[in-house]
């Protein structure tokens, strides 16, 4: 079983796109299931509106998982199996307060080592436990060897003690942190194989230990994939456009095009262009590249054109709002743009009241009076010829106006192609 698990705190980065499509692949190649986790267990890090933003996403992308569950209709459980921990002296109580561990974090700072829990309050007698009235935290004890896993990208990864140490799993206000809700509930949902970011590495051995801890022996098998860096090789930060799914689709990017490329970054693919469907016959987890691979938004310009030129007609009547009739124009516009804005754009404009360029019109309106009263004409030659003859005119000065009478722009696309396409129209065009 294969889960995504996003927090509804922000746009949805790319990088977690990546994830849920490589989860959502690889459920797909083994049947084993995926689902999808809302992690709201931050309150007040959750943004309203995010959750339903998250589904609307998966689901332009295809994405159906086979169960949704809401992490914080999970805290009874977190509650049981964190008490359950404290029984069975697998965590502790502890009573130290913010001042405190904050005045030994800066000690362990101005001696220049690395700050790990001291265990004061693991060696508290349970009567001293039971009496003291102050607010709590629970902690996990740290392990006693070493904690290790074997990563399908990273291969074997190992964690000293010291490095998991004694953390906390559930906070003074009886709700859980983030390791302690996500590692009980990959359990409780049968979760068998998690795929997230590489900056989790670090949570995979707190996470297995607290399943070992309830005593859980299903196997949980890990993925963590390398970062994404923007063109100048730095992290893609939550903050720059790029990185949101929101803004790349706000831009014209198409679902397709955007999954295509996560899917080919920093990853050796068949082709170039290809599905999510055509993924699941080759796509291999193992795979995938240890270095962090570069967003490069050029790149996904040219996988999005190639996106349109593949589209289906009914396709292309959903993404550009244009009747099936106009594919092919829409196509053939993708040699001009490769953003689903600007390409209606131009596709309106021939469909639109042309407006007479400065330094053509009387031209313009010579050619428009001339070319409404044409008869229909197979051909780009035979029209340009016909209105030719009729209007006297050559060179720039019918160029130009014609151009600007059949598209509203005085640049463009070769007409002798683009007249196969508009020909049928030009009562709706010539105006
Ligand atoms: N809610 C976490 C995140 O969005 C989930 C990480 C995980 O997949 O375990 O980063």
């Amino acid at each position: 079983m294969y889960r995504f698990a996003p927090s509804p705190t922000g746009d949805m980065h790319i990088g977690n796109l990546r994830a849920a499509i490589f989860n959502y692949i690889c459920s797909l190649q083994d049947k084993s299931g995926f689902i999808l986790r809302i992690e709201d267990t931050d309150k007040e890090r959750n943004i309203e509106g995010k959750e339903k933003d998250i589904l609307e996403i998966l689901s332009k992308f295809g994405i159906k998982p086979k169960q949704i569950y809401i992490q914080s209709e999970n805290l009874k459980f977190h509650r049981q199996l964190a008490s359950k921990l404290l029984i069975d002296k697998k965590a502790f109580a502890c009573f130290c307060t913010e001042e405190e561990l904050e005045a030994k974090k800066q000690k362990a700072k101005e001696q220049g080592v690395a700050y790990r829990y001291d265990g004061t309050c693991e060696r508290l007698s349970d009567a001293e436990v039971l009496n003291c009235e102050k607010p709590f935290v629970i902690r996990m004890k740290k392990p006693t060897r070493t904690m290790s896993f074997t990563d399908a990208i990273k291969g074997e990864l190992s964690f000293e003690p010291d490095a998991v140490d004694s953390f906390v799993i559930m906070r003074a206000d009886k709700t859980p942190t983030y390791n302690f809700a996500c590692a009980v509930d990959d359990m409780l949902e049968g979760v068998t194989f998690v795929i997230r970011g590489e900056d989790h590495v670090s949570n995979t051995p707190k996470q297995d230990l607290i399943r070992e801890g309830l005593g859980y022996t299903g196997k949980m098998n890990y993925a963590h994939l390398p970062i994404l860096l923007n063109i100048e090789g730095k992290k893609m930060s939550k903050r720059e456009n790029e990185s949101s799914v929101k803004w790349l689709f706000e831009q014209g990017f198409l679902p397709e095009a955007i999954a295509n490329y996560l899917i080919l970054l920093g990853n050796k693919t068949p082709t170039e262009i290809f599905t999510i469907e055509d993924a699941v016959k080759w796509f291999d987890i193992t795979k995938i590249s240890r270095s962090p691979a570069r967003f490069d938004v050029k790149k996904l310009e040219q996988i999005n054109r190639e996106h349109i030129k593949l589209a289906s007609k009914e396709r292309i009547k959903e993404i550009f709002g244009v009747d099936e009739s106009k594919a092919e124009l829409v196509k053939f516009y993708t040699q001009e743009s490769s953003l689903v804005p600007e390409i209606k754009a131009k596709v309106e404009a021939i469909y639109s009241p042309k407006i007479a360029p400065d330094e053509y019109k009387n031209e313009f309106d010579i050619i428009k009076k001339a070319a409404r009263n044409l008869k229909a004409c197979e051909t780009f030659d035979e029209f340009k010829k016909e209105l030719m003859s009729v209007t006297n005119l050559k060179g720039k000065n019918f160029f130009m106006p014609l151009r600007a009478l059949l598209t509203n722009d005085l640049h463009g696309p070769e007409l002798s192609e683009l007249y196969p396409l508009i020909k049928d129209d030009l009562a709706k065009i010539l105006i």
